[in-house]
């Protein structure tokens, strides 16, 4: 098992390394463990992306989709845990790792649900250009398809659920002014810049980094920042995971330690 799951890993950070990204590690060695059903993926050698946020989400993300279907047919796997030279997360990102502590501290949760439609255009400081943060895939752009998925879901929640729910990113067609895309297609940070000027926590959570992808990782952080300042009850970030045109079916993540989320997420997964 463990020679099947990391030559997934190897192969699926080759093509990774092909896309020519930023900063890549060289190897990716795996192992399955049986005690907790969960895949442990070491990224070695290479140089690893300098902080925790999309870029590294990127690389992982691609990484543990390509081992757990190659674990699937053999040994259905519980998750993937990745290591960075032997390190953990929070001893190779600790500055992250803060935010990620902060964040699951108990909370009065009695506001809505909140619905987060993946990705969205942002503006690539390197590129210096606005973007989306998926390239094609099977002739998808997964940031213009999570948002009729995410509206869907919303409704769903109202109705079915009698719950409140919200979205972050924004549903309008007009177009947002910097960018002259339709506003439906811009990450959630740009909605809550015009919607919540005054807490630019919010949206410009990173105002000192000088990273070319701070935006986009501004992005991915206004998401929990948002559903905390709600006080939201629960938080689904819809993604599409770009993959074979043969894969089907649903996935979930969750945090771990978290019994009532697992819970929730065996239950998306089983219909
Ligand atoms: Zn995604």
């Amino acid at each position: 098992m463990d020679a099947i799951v990391t030559r997934a890993s190897q192969e699926a950070l080759d093509a990774y390394r092909r896309q020519s990204h930023l900063s890549t590690p060289s190897e990716a060695v795996s192992s399955y463990d049986i005690a907790t059903g969960m895949i442990r993926i070491d990224l070695r050698g290479g140089r690893l992306p300098g902080n925790g946020g999309a870029e590294l989400e990127d690389l992982q993300g691609f990484i543990s989709n390509g081992v757990l279907e190659s674990a699937r047919p053999i040994l259905p796997a519980a998750g993937t845990k990745f290591y960075y030279n032997g390190k953990d997360f929070e001893d190779q990102y600790p500055d992250d790792a803060k935010g990620d502590r902060e964040s699951r501290a108990e909370r009065q949760n009695d506001g809505p649900v909140v619905v987060s439609a993946g990705h969205g255009w942002y503006y690539h400081h390197g590129f210096r250009d606005w973007r989306a943060q998926r390239d094609p895939s099977n002739g998808i752009i997964e940031d213009e398809i999570t948002p009729g998925y995410a509206d869907e879901l919303r409704q769903w929640l109202i109705e079915r659920s009698q719950v409140a729910a919200v979205r972050v990113r924004s549903g309008a067609l007009d177009p947002h002014d910097r960018s002259g895309q339709a506003w439906w297609r811009m990450g959630g940070r740009y909605s809550l810049e015009v919607s919540h000027p005054d807490q630019p926590d919010l949206w410009n959570s990173l105002p000192t980094s000088t990273h070319p992808l701070r935006e986009r990782d501004e992005d991915i952080r206004s998401r929990p920042h948002y559903a905390n300042l709600l006080n939201a009850r629960a938080l689904f970030h819809l993604h599409t995971n770009a993959g074979s045109p043969l894969a089907s079916g649903a996935r979930a993540y969750v945090a771990e330690g978290r019994p009532e989320d697992y819970r929730l997420a065996s239950r998306v997964c089983a219909t």
